[in-house]
């Protein structure tokens, strides 16, 4: 089955109607460390990690999962799914890795991603100096600035 790709396909009834694997791999841009950058809806949590979302029974799923799901199956419920890439918004099931809680939560404190100064919304190390190489195209996606 071939598909015409449009510039709004993603927002054509065809898309709409598409079996959620076919919708899945229409929505992110593989970007030059190995990153899926997903492109379509995003949601926030908290004040700076946001995590692709798609629709599956008219409900959103995280994409990341449903990622995960078609390529390795289901996850287990007592299991977190964590980023080795540090960018939620990537989809790549080779980026993607099984943890508990705890294993994500330990991964965040080392990666400096804990939010420092409560209140404030103040983070430092990496992420957030990282977070500004992601730029936002007219049309609302998104993609990675590799420039200076
Ligand atoms: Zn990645």
């Amino acid at each position: 089955m071939t598909i015409a790709k449009t510039t709004n396909y993603r927002f054509s009834t065809a898309y709409r109607k598409s079996p959620i694997d076919v919708r899945f791999h229409q929505s992110y841009t593989k970007i030059p460390n190995g990153c899926w950058n997903w492109l379509g809806a995003t949601s926030f949590k908290g004040r700076k990690w946001s995590y692709g979302i798609i629709n599956k029974d008219k409900k959103p799923y995280l994409a990341h999962r449903v990622s995960w799901e078609l390529h390795n199956g289901p996850i287990p419920k007592e299991m977190d799914l964590c980023h080795k890439c540090d960018n939620t918004l990537c989809v790549n099931p080779d980026h993607l890795f099984l943890g508990t809680q705890a294993d994500n939560n330990r991964d965040r404190d080392l990666k400096g991603r804990k939010a420092m100064g409560e209140g404030h919304g103040k983070y430092i190390h990496g992420k957030f100096v990282n977070q500004a190489r992601w730029r936002t195209r007219p049309d609302g996606s998104r993609y990675y600035f590799s420039g200076n």
